[in-house]
């Protein structure tokens, strides 16, 4: 690739310079989790040999060190997704908090009983489980936008499903399953209409595309750093600040008080009424570099890449006999996700870990999805920028490797 030099990135990921079961490690496995370049390492390192201290509440120099370099992350999460407002990002542990948080403020507070969420067969069980939940306790229905047979969304069942009794939709951006983009801006200004609120969860889009909350019109977006190049235990909610305003805390503790009596407690302000107790500070630092990192190689470089490498793979995979991607709908981040005929994705699994290959098998936590296509769960790659075409190389070689041990 001309634009990025690929191999000047690999040195920033020194986890990817090894053997693994004797071969030189190959990583397919970033829509799980991404690996960490030098520059995170060495922000988390940083804080805890520099300037380990709590936030907000120290006069100390380290305190203010910690906390200006916290609040740092916040704008670069802000100018990241293009909020309006600093406010309006809220830190929390990753997607799943975020969703949590979401269904259990705004959807306790404002969803009753015979109202509708709607989701889609695709979700990730984080964004199924919390409102199943409430709808338990609230009387709620859960409804599903039903997928045709390339993986797209219908979206004439989508709007058959929508009525004045839709109040909330909450719908994955990109597919782990399939990274199968979805038209994301069209769900909400159809929810809109009806005046349904909208989350968008964008565990696997945040690192591929680029995020514009206020383009969008979104009423909340929800992501994880570790997919991002960044730490674990580390996301954001991005939620509209009235919207935000609106709802009541979730957990109480330190910081999310402005003053706190037996007889009553007042809440803080926004962000933090929703960020009670001390956060992952040493994570929260260092997901600003990381997202430095994305912003200095380009995120639009970084997608072009990782097309040419989803392009090369999907055209490659056709030599493997057998073989049937799942997902091959109209857009489509760098995730192949397949099956072979005759072959358990597990037994898959296992032969190319024999072979130093890194992916994921089983349901990808979408068992509704696997279900859809009547299988129990696929093989999946995913890229990242620092995979290569050799690397692919190596995948096919590997799928050979695995029909000739198992047919
Ligand atoms: N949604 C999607 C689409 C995901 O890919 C993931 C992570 N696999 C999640 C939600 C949950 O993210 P986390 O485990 O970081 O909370």
């Amino acid at each position: 690739h001309e634009i990025l030099d690929i191999e000047a990135i690999r040195r920033d990921f020194p986890i990817l310079d090894q053997v693994v079961n004797g071969r030189q490690l190959v990583y397919f496995d970033n829509a799980a989790t991404t690996q960490k370049p030098l520059p995170v390492l060495k922000a988390l390192a940083g804080y805890y040999e520099g300037y380990n201290a709590n936030i907000h509440r120290g006069i100390h120099a380290l305190a203010e060190k910690a906390t200006s370099a916290f609040e740092l992350s916040r704008r670069a999460i802000q100018q990241f997704l293009n909020a309006a407002h600093v406010e309006e990002i809220i830190f929390t542990y990753g997607t799943t908090d975020g969703i949590n948080l979401v269904a259990q403020t705004y959807g306790r507070r404002f969803l009753n009983t015979g109202d509708e969420i709607i989701i889609t067969t695709m979700e990730h069980h984080s964004n199924i489980v919390p409102w199943q939940m409430l709808c338990e306790e609230k009387g709620c229905v859960l409804k599903v936008i039903p997928i045709d047979d390339n993986g797209d969304l219908i979206l004439e069942e989508y709007e058959k499903l929508l009525s004045e009794r839709t109040k909330f939709v909450s719908v994955v951006h990109v597919s782990n399953a399939m990274g199968i983009i979805n038209p994301v801006k069209t769900i909400i200004e159809k929810a809109h209409a009806v005046g349904a609120k909208v989350l968008i969860d964008g565990a696997q889009a945040s690192s591929h595309i680029d995020i514009d909350v206020q383009d969008l019109d979104t009423d909340f977006y929800v992501f994880s750093a570790h997919k991002l190049y960044g730490p674990t235990g580390m996301g954001a909610l991005y939620g509209k600040r009235d919207v935000l305003d609106s709802m009541p805390p979730w957990r109480g503790g330190g910081e999310m008080i402005k003053e706190v009596t037996f007889e009553k407690t007042t809440y803080n302000d926004l962000p933090y009424k929703f960020e009670a107790g001390t956060p992952n500070i040493a994570d929260v630092i260092a997901t600003y570099t990381a997202l430095e990192y994305i912003n200095n190689l380009g995120k639009k470089n970084l997608a072009a890449y990782e097309h040419s490498l989803l392009e090369y793979a999907t055209e490659a995979l056709k030599d493997i006999e057998g073989l049937r991607i799942i997902g091959q709908g109209a857009e489509k981040i760098s995730v192949v996700s397949f099956v072979i005929d005759g072959i358990h994705h597990q037994d898959t699994g296992v032969i190319l870990d024999q072979q130093g290959i890194a992916v994921r098998t089983g349901h990808h936590c979408t068992q509704p999805l696997m279900r859809r296509f009547n299988i129990t769960g696929t093989t999946r790659a995913s890229f990242a920028v620092y995979n290569t075409k050799e690397e692919i190389d190596r995948l096919v070689q590997g799928l050979h490797r695995v029909r000739k041990m198992m047919l």
